[in-house]
């Protein structure tokens, strides 16, 4: 049996360009499910993990309004919000999806922490742009309330809060999540795990980890979590059907079948975007290198066929 880990970017969980609503989310996780569970039915072992971009930066501002009636909720909290709002939908989506197809296993969210080091050097060097876009004199507001770091976005002439995006360096829940999946014989469970990249912890003085302000790449956590279960294949799902070179150029081509040492020289050649396929392909990378198998990137409807290796953009370790 094949252990995959599905990695399920913003567009299988919410519709781009939507207002956000509970109901527009639902639809689009039930349009994602039955691939998923097509999946599970051919016997692989599952795993699954996602973004929360959307859905943290509606949190954000939903906190940022709420006060000060209501105490703002730190960003680990947040996170874990929102992995207990996503993993409940595709929970409850999920389960009838496999029932459908005869497949007895039980999906279960597992609230993860992601431990970075302290001394990352991202901690200097905000990058990540999170929440909604604030005007000369808001953006002065939050400098002064929180000390807040924030960038002008020139396209949409506005400021925006940056946050750190330091590298995951462990999966906190990793050894239970081992010891389930043992549990289950290998297809007992479907745990959704590290959900936009797991919280972010730093160990405390004294014992144990605290949440820190920042946000994990999610497809660099998608990488470890492969590696920490030892699973075979990585998929990173995303909205286009593969990684591009001359990508968005007349020139673009979709990369098919890529050894392991092509898809580095196109990486390092600068192919791909920084913070969209840039890290998606570094996770790849790092999970072959670290004894992953085989590294999948495409969209929802290609998945089966791309395990099946048919389509997408498919790196095998050797
Ligand atoms: P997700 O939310 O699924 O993580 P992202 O938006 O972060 O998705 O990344 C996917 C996007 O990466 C694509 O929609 C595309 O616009 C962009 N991209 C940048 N460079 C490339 C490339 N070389 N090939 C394909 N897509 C690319
Ligand atoms: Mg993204």
């Amino acid at each position: 049996m094949t252990g995959v880990l599905v990695a399920l970017g913003g567009n299988a969980l919410a519709r781009a360009g939507g207002a956000g609503s509970w109901e527009e989310a639902r639809v689009q996780v039930r349009a994602t499910v039955p691939v998923l569970a097509e999946i599970a039915a051919q016997g692989h072992e599952l795993v699954l993990t996602h973004g929360n971009g959307p859905q943290v930066g509606a949190l954000l501002r939903q906190n940022e309004l709420g006060e000060p009636e209501i105490p703002a909720l730190p960003m680990d909290a947040l996170g874990a919000e929102t992995q207990g709002q996503i993993g409940y939908l595709i929970q409850a989506e999920l389960t009838p999806a496999l029932r459908r197809l005869g497949v007895d296993r039980s999906v279960l969210t597992v609230i993860s922490r992601t431990e970075v080091a302290a001394d990352d050097p991202a901690f200097q060097d905000p990058t990540k742009p999170v929440g909604r876009f604030y005007d000369d004199a808001e953006a002065e507001q939050m400098r002064q309330r929180f000390g807040w770091i924030l960038a002008f976005d020139e396209a949409r002439g506005g400021w925006r809060r940056l946050v750190p995006s330091p590298r995951p360096v462990r999966w906190l829940e990793g050894r239970a999540v081992r010891q389930l999946l043992a549990a289950g014989l290998g297809t007992g469970w479907i745990p959704i795990v590290s959900g936009g990249g797991g919280i972010p912890v730093v160990p405390r003085a004294g014992g144990g980890y605290e949440g820190v302000d920042a946000v994990i790449d999610k497809d660099l956590s998608a990488s470890l979590v492969a590696r920490e279960l030892g699973l075979d294949i990585l998929a990173i799902v995303t909205d286009v059907p593969g990684a591009a070179v001359h990508f968005g150029t007349p020139r673009q081509r979709w990369l098919e079948k890529i050894t392991r040492q092509e898809l580095r020289t196109l990486h390092e050649r600068g192919e791909f975007g920084a913070g969209t396929m840039g890290p998606k392909v570094e996770a790849g990378l790092d999970f072959l290198d670290g004894g992953g198998r085989r590294f999948i990137i495409t969209d929802i409807p290609s998945l089966p066929r791309a395990l099946r290796n048919g389509v997408g953009t498919r790196v095998e370790r050797d």
